[in-house]
């Protein structure tokens, strides 16, 4: 059994479907076994991801700094909730204790998680692998700027791809789900 870590967004003011995404992603990890590692808040998607592991039966384990743990957007109701000094420490932590990685829609943290464990990747600290789920396009201009930093040699092509994208939830299963 795995632990998959999920990025997503902290924000509430976003469109149902990108909720619904989130809940199938949750359902998919407890139904096949795994736990979830993620930011450790109950805000926004990450709220919404949690309570979908824990209502099929699956584990969750939080990791989130003092900082935003003591303003009270912590989900206290995580199986395991790993308190660190700093963003930076958190982020280490969570990328340590993960098989693999996935990112859901999201903002500047879900943005700069992703960037993090694609550039340790691809310097080699780790070889997990990485998945975007772009739902309805969300990610697609950006998509297209990661791959003009390829064509125009800011990013150097790798023989095994350091991320994959996916449209839904569902395409992990039989990957790392
Ligand atoms: P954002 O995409 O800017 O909404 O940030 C979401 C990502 O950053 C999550 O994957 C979290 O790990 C982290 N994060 C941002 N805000 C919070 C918060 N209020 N509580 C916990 N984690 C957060």
């Amino acid at each position: 059994m795995a632990k998959i870590c999920v990025f997503c967004a902290s924000s509430s003011r976003i469109s149902e479907s990108y909720f619904q995404v989130t809940r199938e992603m949750g359902a998919a990890i407890a139904e096949q076994g795994h736990t979830l590692v993620w930011g450790g808040g109950r805000v926004g998607l990450m709220g919404a991801l949690a309570i979908a592991v824990q209502e099929k039966g699956g584990r969750v384990i939080g990791v989130i700094p003092e900082k935003l743990r003591i303003r009270e957007v912590a989900y206290t109701r995580s199986d395991e909730l790993i308190v660190t000094d700093t963003m930076a420490e958190r982020k280490t932590r969570m990328i340590d204790e993960s098989d693999a990685f996935v990112t859901l829609a999201g903002g500047y943290g879900t943005l700069d998680e992703m960037l993090e464990v694609l550039t340790l990747r691809q310097l080699g600290y780790h070889d997990k692998p990485i998945y975007l789920v772009n739902t309805d396009g969300f990610y697609d201009s950006l998509l297209g700027f990661l791959h003009q930093l390829e064509h125009t040699g800011f990013v150097r092509e790798t023989p095994v791809p350091l991320y994959e994208v996916v449209n839904h939830p569902h395409e992990l299963i039989g990957r790392i789900l």
